[in-house]
């Protein structure tokens, strides 16, 4: 056989051998900031203290019962924003919510809670990724119990990404061997890719987002050629302060107002590989890669989830998975 194949499978061996003797506590840096919101806060005022801390998601705490009330992301602020365009009338209530009313706004829009699943810090890695794959969250908060109290603790949050880069600066011995190209090994998604252009409207985007059940729209010009990417996370300075109503603004007037510090976005071409995409995550804050031809016309997506399911998932045995 092809020894292309040989590494490849070898290399994805060794990759999930490494995830089932490291613990999701080891993902974390030494030292950590975590912000955890009240679930009695508005949701207003939510908004701005993610931006005023740079973060896009952050785990909610009833502090009646002393529990973890599940995780705050932006699929939230898109839940709200469909509320207030099916109940135009209520912007007034809108503006009154609170966090703990996040699961009345999805019963009334009809969209069924993400299950919150969380993992133990101390359990293996291998665990929380494929919890992962199997909800479809991108990011699960660590839960601890105090021995003593019972007490429920947010350890931290563990995302996609960050398993990803773990993967990527501590396997380089296995991610090299991943030379497939991800045309031959169909990573990522090559047909009916939602796309917008420059001129649609922020709520255009966010339909397709809800609709496709995605977290990011490439922007295209008339020829296909890929000018941006508008993500999930970009929805959280539109409606800043309330202003429900600058949704109907262009998506090229609510990317200018990206923050400076916006990373860019990545491309790849068809022929590249998981060892040079694992490179490029191991250097950048990388969430997903376009994939475009030479002209820039847009190709494909790759998501962090298919890259996780690839790894993980590829040539095992069906009974294997149903263990988890
Ligand atoms: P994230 O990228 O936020 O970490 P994710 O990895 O689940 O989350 P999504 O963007 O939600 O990524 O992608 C889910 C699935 O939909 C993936 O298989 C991806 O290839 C596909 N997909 C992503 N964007 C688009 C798009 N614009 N059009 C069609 N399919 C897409």
């Amino acid at each position: 056989s092809n020894p292309l194949d040989k590494d490849q499978m070898q290399g994805l061996r060794g990759i999930r051998e490494f995830l089932k003797v490291r613990t999701s506590y080891d993902v974390l840096p030494l030292s950590f900031r975590l912000v955890i919101l009240d679930n009695d806060l508005l949701i207003r005022k939510s908004l701005n203290i993610l931006i005023q801390n740079g973060i896009v998601s952050a785990p909610l705490w009833d502090s009646r019962n002393g529990t973890f009330a599940g995780l705050l992301t932006s699929t939230d602020y898109i839940n709200v924003i469909q509320y207030y365009c099916q109940f135009p009338h209520e912007i007034d209530q809108v503006d009154q919510f609170r966090l703990s009313s996040l699961r009345d706004i999805e019963r009334a829009i009809g969209v069924l809670p993400l299950e919150t699943v969380s993992v133990h810090p101390m359990r293996p890695l291998y665990e929380a990724c494929r919890r992962m794959l199997k909800t479809r969250a991108r990011r699960i908060p660590l839960i601890d119990t105090d021995d003593e109290t019972g007490r429920e603790t947010v350890v931290s949050v563990i995302t996609q990404y960050r398993i990803l880069k773990f993967i990527a600066v501590n396997n380089e011995q296995h991610t090299m061997l991943l030379k497939k190209p991800v045309r031959e090994i169909g990573l990522g998604t090559y047909i009916d890719l939602a796309t917008a252009n420059m001129n649609s409207s922020v709520l255009d985007v966010i339909y397709l987002m809800v609709k496709y059940n995605i977290s990011a729209v490439p922007i295209v010009d008339k020829d296909n050629r890929v000018m941006n990417l508008f993500e999930a996370v970009d929805v959280i300075p539109c409606i800043k302060g309330g202003a429900y109503d600058e949704l109907t603004a262009t998506v090229g007037d609510a990317l200018s107002q990206r923050a400076e510090d916006f990373g860019g976005i990545y491309t790849c071409s068809e022929e590249d590989r998981l060892d040079s995409i694992f490179e490029t995550i191991r250097k950048s804050r990388v969430h997903r890669l376009i994939v475009v031809d030479d002209d820039s016309r847009l190709k494909g997506i790759i998501s962090l989830s298919d890259i996780l399911k690839y790894v993980l998932l590829y040539g095992e045995e069906e009974d294997d998975l149903q263990e988890y």
